[in-house]
Order: structure tokens, then sequence, then C-alpha cells
């Protein structure tokens, strides 16, 4: 079988257009209205350079660390701490704390992958890891998530009411804003996560269950593609296309 990496025109964004990104595109007003008032207390981090190995030269020892944001003025404030790690990835944290970092509670999000998928073409992910692959996707595994993301929407529609989809770059995220998914106690998320990945679903379990507490920034670039995270609506699905929508094409890439 043929080597394969990624979907035409996606590929790792350089330092420069990192840079230009988050100083000309980045808009933190889009970031804050899709936060509403769960900003309260946010904290975002970044990873520099853990898979591109693209990183400054400042940063070589912190090239994989996960670096927390939690002292800002203000989100315009995080985007210059942003720009000053020139991040391959920005992230923030489900958690929600409350003073003196007490925990509350924490959204609960379903991270579908094109990597976790089982591919006719690539096989499934440990084959892929095999190979050194684990980071590539085709067009055939990034359709069946995409398909995958509006069948888990609509089972989700019926047990929760506030949900959101977030094209990540690679895949899609699904949010859920429930005040009672909150409250979700970790043994109910482990539920969740293992009989979401039962039915089909190519979701990272780590994610659901909160272990894994940080997810994508909305409105951030994932430079591992070089591709916007941006809201979807549901009846976007079918035929939203990664390679042509401006909304996550960054000016970079655009003729
Ligand atoms: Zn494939």
């Amino acid at each position: 079988m043929s080597r394969y990496h990624l979907p035409e025109g996606m590929r790792y964004s350089t330092l420069e257009e990192r840079r230009r990104f988050y100083t000309e595109e980045f808009d933190t007003r889009k970031v804050s209205d899709w936060f509403g008032s769960r900003i309260d207390r946010a904290k975002f981090a970044v990873i520099i350079g853990r898979h591109t190995k693209i990183f400054p030269e400042e940063y070589r020892e912190d090239l994989e660390t996960t670096i927390i944001i939690d002292e800002y003025k203000d989100l315009n404030d995080v985007r210059d701490q942003i720009i000053e790690f020139l991040p391959e990835s920005a992230y923030y944290d489900r958690t929600v704390y409350a003073e003196k970092d007490r925990r509350m509670g924490q959204e609960l999000a379903f991270d579908l992958d094109p990597e976790n998928v089982v591919c006719p073409i690539h096989g499934g992910l440990a084959e892929k890891m095999e190979r050194g692959q684990g980071l590539s996707f085709c067009n055939v595994e990034f359709n069946i998530v995409r398909h995958q993301a509006a069948e888990l929407y609509e089972n989700l529609e019926k047990d929760f009411c506030s949900l959101g989809i977030i094209y990540s770059g690679r895949g899609f995220h699904i949010h859920v804003f429930d005040q009672e998914a909150y409250g979700l106690s970790k043994k109910e998320r482990l539920q969740i996560a293992r009989s979401t990945k039962k039915k089909g679903f190519a979701i990272d379990e780590w994610v659901t269950a909160g272990e894994m507490r940080l997810i994508r920034l909305p409105f951030s670039l994932h430079g591992l593609v070089s591709r916007v995270a941006v809201p979807i609506a549901t009846n976007e699905l079918s035929h939203f296309d990664p390679i042509s929508d401006n909304r996550c094409v960054p000016s970079f890439l655009r003729p």
C-alpha cells in the first residue's frame, strides 16, 4: 500500500504562518461569543511542537510541554501569550474551577477523530501506528467521521439540549453544555464513553471519560493540518468540506 499523509492542501503550518494567523486572523471576539458566561475562570493551554517539531528556538526545552495559560487579563492577553509561544495547538480546559482551583464540574465532550476510524484502505489505528502513520488520515476516514458526527449529534439530542459541534481541523468535537452534564461523575462519564464507543463511534474515550481535560480552542489554528477549528451547524455536516470552506482555511493558504 502506498504511503498516505493528509487530504489535499493540509500540511504543517510554519512558525511564520502561526504568527500571521494569531496576529491577523485569530478572532477573540468570536472566541468570547462562543464561550459566553463559560469564559469565567477559563484556563487555556498550548503545545508548541510535540508532533510537528516546529518551535521557536528559545522554547526548545518546552516543545513537548503542555503550557497552561491561567493568568491573563482578558482574551487579548491570552492571544498575546499564544503569539509568544507560536504553538502547533491551543486548547482550553473543560474542567470548571471555583476559587483556589476547586473543581466544580466538567464540560462533557466527544472527540471524533479520523485516525480512530477503521479505514477500508488503511485499516485501524493500531495498524496505522505500526506503520508510523498514526497522524495521517484520508478522505474516506474523514467522511466516515463526518457521518458519525451527524449521527452522534442526533443520539445526544435525545438526552441533552445544549450542544455544539466544532470542526477540529481533523475531525469533529461535540460539546455538551447542559448543566447536568457538568455534574456527571467520573464513573458516569466512563460509562458514556464506553457505550458510545461500543455503538461504533470513532471517539477518543479519554476525552469523554474526562481523563483528557483539554480540548482544542475554537477559532484557533490546528498547526498539524493548517486548518482553523470552527463551529459547524448540524445541517452543514452532510456537505461540509474542510478542503475548500473558507471559514476553516487560514488566509495564508487562500489564493
Ligand atoms: Zn484511509
